[in-house]
């Protein structure tokens, strides 16, 4: 695929006084589009991207739903969703948590899976999801269009913080949402134009530039993380390993939190930071973030693409210091 230029246009002429395709860049833009149309087909719906996952989740919930009106969000989903829920609830948006393994509960207006969570890494039961009379988002953010393609499980819209996987190299903050239906997508459009959350095309950019290396982004991940996950199954001093088969995101505990501080510090090819879906394998306890919602012991591993057996040295002499 050849490169596309990067038009940071931020208006364009009428064509014979009337606006052409595009016409200012809060509505859309060429880089943009481009972007769009790919993530569309790798999910199978129409793409709209966000100047972030988080600007996606809040324009999903403030253009679709009103006051009054309850999401149903999955327990372990990223933490960030229900933050922004809890900040919508002044608007009138009621939060309630289920256990997305069953049927969501009865009488709410949306269901909001995360395929698989995080760091929880669950996968939803999306037949249940499906048979539910409200739309359904899935965030499949972790599991990529190349492992899990929501609109095929019969979700409404998928959403992506695509700053991770898609992106794919820690240096582009975007969301994209895919709809299944025209109506969704052209009511999303209208208020991402109305209320200008939209990414930059140098951003869009950046998001094609990493689609062209996803497939293989991911399989190595992948390949990865499975031979991480196996080794980290027998080792003593690991209590818990969650992994869902597939993607480069897993998670374990250690005894505690001081356990998980000293294996976060104590690597050096794994670098302590926060995110995932980059190239480099990062690791970082995440109770500093969520709090009691997780064990203190939790570690976050995201895989990146350095060889796997350099990656578990590194990790072993982690594990190993006292
Ligand atoms: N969804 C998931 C699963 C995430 O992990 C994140 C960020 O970590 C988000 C949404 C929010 O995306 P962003 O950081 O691009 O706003």
């Amino acid at each position: 695929m050849p490169s596309t230029p990067i038009d940071r246009s931020t208006a364009w002429p009428f064509e014979d006084g009337e606006p052409g395709a595009f016409t200012y860049s809060r509505y859309s833009s060429p880089t943009l589009a481009e972007a769009e149309a790919r993530i569309g087909a790798l999910d199978g719906g129409e793409a709209l991207l966000f100047a972030s996952g988080s600007a996606a989740t809040t324009s999903l919930v403030l253009a679709l739903l009103g006051p009054g009106q309850t999401v149903a969000l999955a327990e372990g989903a990223y933490y960030g969703t229900g933050a922004i829920l809890d900040e919508l609830e002044r608007w009138g948006i009621e939060k309630v948590e289920f256990d997305q393994t069953g049927p969501p509960p009865d009488g709410v207006d949306l269901v909001w899976l995360e395929a698989p969570s995080n760091p929880f890494l669950t996968l939803p039961d999306f037949a249940a999801a499906a048979a539910y009379p409200a739309r359904v988002v899935c965030d499949s953010t972790a599991a990529t269009p190349l492992n899990i393609r929501p609109l095929e499980h019969g979700c409404d819209i998928a959403l992506h913080s695509a700053t991770k996987y898609l992106a794919g190299h820690d240096d582009a903050l975007v969301g994209a949402l895919v709809c299944r239906s025209a109506e969704d997508a052209a009511r999303l459009l209208e208020f991402r134009s109305r209320t200008g959350p939209v990414p930059a095309s140098d951003t869009a950019w950046l998001v094609l530039r990493g689609l062209q290396t996803l497939e293989v982004r991911v399989a190595r991940q992948t390949a990865t993380a499975q031979t991480l996950v196996a080794r980290l199954e027998r080792h003593p001093d690991v209590t818990v390993v969650r992994y869902p088969g597939f993607g480069g995101l897993l998670s374990f505990d250690v005894a505690d939190a001081a356990a998980a501080r000293r294996v976060e510090t104590s690597t050096r090819l794994i670098v302590n930071m926060t995110s995932l879906g980059g190239v480099s394998t990062r690791i970082e306890a995440r109770a500093r973030w969520e709090g009691e919602r997780v064990p203190p012991g939790l570690l976050r591993l995201s895989v990146g693409l350095e060889d796997a057996d350099a990656l578990w040295d590194d990790l072993e002499r982690a594990l190993g210091e006292k």
